[in-house]
């Protein structure tokens, strides 16, 4: 299938050429004629598939058939950073048009706010926005969308996660009661499913979850202790001294700058992303991991969902994701588009049980390796006694 038979407006066609977009991706053939007929959609779909252009192209065409000076579209978002990033493609794609977009989202300046305020008050096409400072403006009482034609929630799960369910049910009931709603999400438990449908009409449902990451990448997995982590990284990134692009991933944010501190002492330099860093920081970091100016970046799960960055030579787990599906996302950001990759996993007595979880996800069973002998002996595979993230339940004497 191409773009053309999708029949979107030339200024869409233009900008997808000129994004270099030569067809469209499995789920942008399945939704965009579904959304451009006007239905609502559930849609299991994680990043990397072109799931944000699947929604951005039938929406702005739209929008660009029925010109407006009003609010007609608001994406619902859990991360600053995937806010940031849908605008980019909103950007793009929207590059011939007269769209127009605003970013809501908090942690930035003071003045941020009062742009935002603005944008809100004079009514912008598109609104991406972060639900917690969403509304702290719709409680201000400035915020007009009883023109909204269209709803998305994109990373739904992510978003319920994160405790945003309340603060969802808020905004859907400052929105007009007849529109069109899109729902993503990378996965799809039944929670998610049942909340949608309390908002959703009659939706046309789709399932495009990666299951398994791509093909592309060479997944190895060492059992060690904590003590042998840093130097077991400090060694593979030695011999992979051609490597560019380097991502390093821990579930706990309070490892971030220590995993840092740990690296530098083996001479490597490494920069850090979570939600402790302030935002300007974290966009800074972004841009220059994006422009190869950094090699080693340390985050967390933060960076794993949403954020598209090409060319990724290596992700490493420092450790094992809590969320089985977490590890498709963290694996997911290399071998990208059909290129290759490799994926390290440093898995202690404590993480063998949840890794265990993520070779049953993914269907696959994976070699569990040795340290190098100059690191002296790691852990022996074993489920008995690792407590899978938690500590075992102690009897009060
Ligand atoms: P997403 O899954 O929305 O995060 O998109 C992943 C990346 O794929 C983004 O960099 C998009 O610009 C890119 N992309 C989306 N659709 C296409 C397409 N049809 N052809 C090539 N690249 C695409």
């Amino acid at each position: 299938m191409t773009f053309d038979e999708l029949e979107l407006n030339h200024e869409l066609l233009d900008a997808i050429s000129y994004m270099g977009f030569k067809e469209p991706s499995p789920i942008q053939e399945k939704a965009i004629p579904e959304i451009l007929n006007g239905k609502d959609i559930i849609a299991c779909a994680q990043t990397g598939t072109g799931k944000t252009a699947a929604f951005l192209l039938p929406v702005l065409h739209a929008l660009i058939e029925n010109p407006s000076d009003h609010t007609k579209v608001l994406i619902i978002v859990p991360t600053r950073e995937l806010a940031v990033q849908i605008d980019q493609q909103i950007q793009g794609i929207a590059y011939f048009s007269e769209i127009d977009s605003v970013t809501v989202y908090g942690g930035g300046e003071g003045s941020d706010f009062t742009d935002q305020k603005k944008a809100l008050s004079t009514g912008t096409n598109i609104v991406v926005a972060t639900p917690g400072k969403l509304i702290s403006h719709l409680n201000m009482g400035y915020v007009d969308f009883s023109q909204l034609s269209h709803l998305i929630l994109d990373e739904a799960d992510r978003m319920f996660d994160m405790g945003f369910q309340d603060d969802i049910q808020k905004i859907l009931s400052s929105l007009p009661e007849k529109r069109q709603t899109l729902l993503f999400s990378a996965t799809m438990e039944d929670r998610i499913r049942t909340f949608a449908r309390t908002f959703l009409t009659d939706p046309v449902e789709f399932n495009l979850a990666l299951a398994k990451p791509a093909a592309g990448v060479t997944q190895r997995v060492y059992l060690v202790y904590d003590q042998q982590k840093t130097p077991l990284i400090a060694k593979f990134l030695k011999v992979r001294s051609e490597y560019q692009s380097i991502l390093i991933f821990t579930s706990n944010k309070s490892r971030v700058r220590e995993i840092i501190r740990e690296l530098k002492n083996a001479d490597i330099e490494a920069h850090g992303i979570s939600s402790d860093y302030e935002q300007s920081e974290r966009e800074g970091v972004l841009l220059k991991f994006r422009a190869r100016k950094i090699k080693v970046l340390v985050g967390t799960d933060v960076v794993s969902r949403g954020i598209d960055i090409k060319d990724i030579n290596m992700v490493i787990n420092y450790d094992v994701p809590n969320d089985a599906a977490d590890y498709v996302h963290r694996v997911g950001r290399t071998a990208r588009a059909a290129t290759k990759g490799e994926a390290l996993t440093l898995v202690n007595e404590a993480d063998m049980r949840k890794f265990s979880r993520i070779e049953k996800l993914i269907d696959m069973d994976l070699e569990k390796q040795e340290p190098p002998i100059s690191l002296g002996d790691g852990p022996v595979w074993s489920l008995k006694h690792s407590s899978g993230g938690k500590k075992p339940f102690r009897k009060k004497k």
